[in-house]
């Protein structure tokens, strides 16, 4: 019997774990403590692992990808393994390694845009920093830990409109010159730069003040809006967030797989650096996946006759027909917010959704009683595209791309309906508990 998270629990958890989430390591780290609480076992990697039905695992790599894992009691080989995908990180501004620049007396930290981020949005926020800091200790090892300043550090401001008539025709942006943050304004200006691997020294042992750090030697930190998200609209309609793209899909992941029963076997994986191609070695791209079922199955008979009953849906949030911008959507494909998950087809596979994934998708959610959508990109527009495919052609599984509509996608402050995640979550909850195996239902 399935006990589902009510709408306001579900978008409450939702909230706090999108506010805890700065980073695709927050992100896995709070992913990682709410799969403990919830009876999951740590796998490491560099162990032998002797994986028994019934219990349930997950495991990380580079403290930024999670597979979660619920090894079910019935057979691999009858009832397939159901999975679902979705990616931890989002486009950002990251620190350059030598970040540091004095332009007359104002102290900015260079930074490269990570992914396809929308800027202007980035302009006259209350910003912070957030990510990992790798330093060497007093033993001489070395170690990492997530940091997360918090409070309101930095700022880029605008360049006023006096300065700039044409700013609302024609403003485009310099991603080298023009987004620059501003962290702090020196005494004079020749004063030495502050360094700034010191200055993550010093909030480390500011936060952590028994933190055994000598020195530290590098840092993945990237900047974040410190505007925590947030219900919009008169009747609440609306959540407002940054990495809503793709945080929401991996929080209906998280919930759906915890809801999975221990018969059928289901994995969630949420995977970095979708944004840039997920090639890296935690990335879709890369082998872990791949490896967890080699290692899971190590007969290749076996595995490839039990990825052949399982299925993947790959979330990830969809374009939002926007009521200033009619135009942007096929007339007939055009989702809308609060109205149910959205199934992604593309004739030209940048999305893996094929006739029968999506059927088993909609069975799912009628059962579930959740509505569904279909998005199709304008025939004259280019279609974006995300780990669905990825997977689907490395690992060979039948995959379905899905996501919930949103409003700015890859701003710093998105916007999503307040009930599609809900919708996801129970059709993904349904997906993990349906006891008809994928066999039965269509695949052969
Ligand atoms: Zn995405």
């Amino acid at each position: 019997m399935i006990n589902l998270l009510s709408l306001g629990e579900f978008n409450n958890g939702l909230l706090r774990f999108l506010r805890a989430s700065p980073t695709p390591f927050h992100a896995t780290s709070n992913l990682a403590s709410r799969l403990m609480s919830a009876g999951f076992q740590l796998l490491r990697e560099g162990d032998a692992w002797s994986l028994i039905p019934g219990n349930r695992y997950f495991l990380t790599r580079n403290d930024s990808s999670i597979i979660a894992f619920v090894y079910g009691k019935s057979d691999l080989l009858s009832s397939g393994i159901r999975m679902l995908g979705a990616h931890t990180d989002s486009p950002c501004l990251k620190v350059k390694p030598r970040a540091e620049l004095n332009r007359r007396g104002y102290f900015q930290l260079g930074v490269e845009v990570y992914g396809g981020a929308l800027l202007a949005p980035w302009y006259d926020r209350d910003l912070s920093m957030a990510g990992r800091v790798s330093f060497r200790d007093n033993q001489g090892h070395i170690t990492s830990v997530l940091i997360d300043f918090e409070r309101p550090i930095a700022t880029i401001p605008s360049l006023a409109i006096h300065l700039d008539r044409e700013a609302n025709n024609s403003r485009s942006i310099n991603a080298q010159k023009d987004i620059v943050p501003l962290i702090l304004q020196l005494p004079t200006e020749d004063a030495a730069l502050p360094d700034f691997r010191s200055i993550l020294h010093a909030e480390l042992l500011r936060q952590q003040p028994k933190i055994p750090v000598a020195k530290v030697l590098d840092y993945e930190i990237s900047f974040y809006d410190t505007q925590g998200p947030s219900f919009v609209g008169l009747e609440q309609d609306f959540i407002a967030s940054a990495r809503l793209d793709n945080l929401l899909s991996c929080y209906v992941g998280l919930e759906s797989i915890i809801q999975a029963n221990d018969e059928v076997s289901s994995l969630l994986i949420c995977t970095d650096h979708e944004e840039v191609g997920s090639t890296s070695c935690c990335g879709a791209k890369g082998p872990l996946l791949q490896q967890f079922l080699e290692r899971l199955l190590p007969d290749i008979e076996q595995r490839v006759r039990v990825i052949e009953r399982s299925m993947m849906i790959s979330a990830d949030n969809a374009h939002g027909i926007h009521p200033n911008f009619m135009d942007k959507h096929d007339e007939n494909h055009a989702p809308i917010l609060n109205r149910g998950p959205v199934i992604k087809v593309n004739a030209n596979q940048r999305y893996a959704t094929t006739s029968e994934t999506a059927s088993l998708f909609r069975w799912f959610c009628e059962r579930a009683e959740v509505p569904v959508q279909t998005f199709v990109a304008r025939s004259d527009m280019g279609c974006g595209s995300t780990i669905g495919p990825i997977v689907a052609s490395e690992v060979g599984v039948k995959t379905i791309d899905v996501g919930c509509s949103t409003f700015a996608m890859h701003s710093i402050r998105e916007l999503a309906g307040a009930k599609d995640g809900w919708w996801l979550y129970k059709a993904g909850s349904e997906f993990f508990n349906c006891e008809v195996p994928l066999v039965a239902l269509n695949f052969s």
